[in-house]
């Protein structure tokens, strides 16, 4: 681990879990794995927190769990604050993909 992120959300002081999603972008979870979270998340062999969209190609494996992306539960997100530079407004990536 080399940068040191802060582990609570600057916006609503929430704890959120900082990951790498394949893309190499950061993604803030929230900490606590959620059934109807659509971001899996696990550790990799440096102990890295990672995360990617299961698809129905690659499912969810066995080593990770679903989380749902702080942005989607965040209640600062709702009034529409400016995100942290590199973070992904995932409500946003969505709506463009449909
Ligand atoms: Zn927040």
């Amino acid at each position: 681990m080399t940068t040191r992120r802060p582990t609570t959300c600057p916006a609503c002081r929430q704890p959120i879990r900082w990951t790498t999603t394949q893309a190499g972008r950061h993604l803030a979870v929230d900490p606590t794995p959620d059934l109807d979270g659509n971001t899996a998340v696990w550790r990799d062999g440096t102990g890295a927190w990672r995360s990617r969209r299961p698809t129905t190609e690659l499912p969810l494996n066995g080593w990770e769990r679903l989380h749902k992306p702080h942005v989607a539960t965040c209640p600062a997100n709702q009034q529409q604050l400016p995100l942290p530079p590199g973070v992904t407004r995932l409500a946003d990536h969505r709506r463009n993909r449909r």
